[in-house]
């Protein structure tokens, strides 16, 4: 029997971990388990980034993104996802029902409506406000990259304003790895931009013997390294993983200069149950629920200084 562990990114994925934790040491599977992370998330209007709370793109439409991983033969995700507050589930449906891997837009609706999902209103009062807010130009200048509460627990957490994702990785008591990635991507995007979160080998990834890995951060910049494909391929060579996530933002950040607002961070767990993280900016944490651990830690290792 395997001991049980989960990571998320961002301390919001504690309130999750906490919830989900009593099942997981029960016996739930690893599958359900980053699921019910996922949805707990989406359903919190606390959370601007993800789900119901998220922020909708420039034109006030709310669209959400999300997949879900077994490994290379099951997986499932949606993008655009307009009426329908819990992508993850959408994704799993994907993955279970269909020959397919990925449903976009309004016909990925269309196939919730067909599971009999119910559609839920989809922008909280909150975002409503902050878009209003925006379009009436009291949003001021840009904001800074991380000022946002957004949610977290930590005072020294600074989400970075503009999109978080959670990406949550799992090992169950029978040893079988999952994960899976909820978005709303990055707030007043253009309509119909999909980033890194619900692509397969790029917001997430799994392995099974050898490990999975998600990140959060600026999808564009995860989209041009296959981000989590390569920090399980660098496990699969040898890395720890903690290795494994510094060789990915390192080559974002050696790809070319990068705008204050742009950052990227990765999490990853191996199929032995050691995990590793790492961040190109300070202010990003993981959480962690295990045996031995209840915590939302820094990054094991942080590029730059600001
Ligand atoms: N990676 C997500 C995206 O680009 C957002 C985030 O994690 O910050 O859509």
């Amino acid at each position: 029997m395997a001991d049980p562990i989960i990571i998320s990114t961002w301390s919001f994925g504690k309130r999750s971990h906490d919830a989900v934790w009593p099942a997981l040491i029960d016996g739930a599977s690893s599958l359900d388990t980053v699921e019910k992370v996922c949805r707990i998330a989406e359903d919190d209007p606390a959370i601007d980034s993800v789900g119901y709370g998220g922020r909708p793109d420039r034109e006030g439409r709310m669209t959400l993104d999300g997949c879900i991983m077994l490994q290379p033969r099951q997986c499932g995700a949606v993008a655009c996802v307009r009426r329908h507050r819990h992508p993850v589930s959408i994704a799993r449906q994907v993955m279970e029902r269909t020959d397919h891997v990925m449903l976009v837009g309004p016909l990925a609706d269309d196939f919730a409506d067909a599971c009999d999902m119910p559609a839920e209103p989809m922008l909280s009062p909150e975002a409503k406000a902050a878009f209003d807010a925006r379009a009436r130009g009291a949003a001021g200048p840009p904001p800074a990259p991380m000022d946002n509460p957004s949610g977290a627990l930590f005072p020294d957490e600074e989400p970075w304003r503009n999109h978080d994702t959670i990406g949550t990785l799992c090992i169950d008591q029978r040893g079988t790895l999952a994960g899976a990635c909820s978005t709303s991507g990055m707030a007043w995007k253009v309509p119909g931009r999909v980033g890194d979160s619900p692509i397969i080998g790029h917001g997430l990834y799994v392995r099974p013997g050898v490990g999975a890995a998600t990140g959060t951060g600026t999808g564009e910049l995860v989209m041009g390294e296959c981000g989590a494909f390569l920090a399980v391929e660098r496990m699969a060579l040898g890395d720890t993983p903690t290795e494994a996530c510094v060789a990915v933002v390192q080559r974002i950040v050696d790809a070319g200069p990068l705008e204050p607002h742009e950052t990227v961070a990765m999490i990853a767990l191996a199929a032995d149950g050691t995990w590793g993280s790492a961040s190109i900016r300070p202010g990003y944490r993981t959480s962690i629920k295990s045996l031995t651990q209840d915590d939302a830690r820094t990054a094991h290792r942080v590029l730059l200084d600001s």
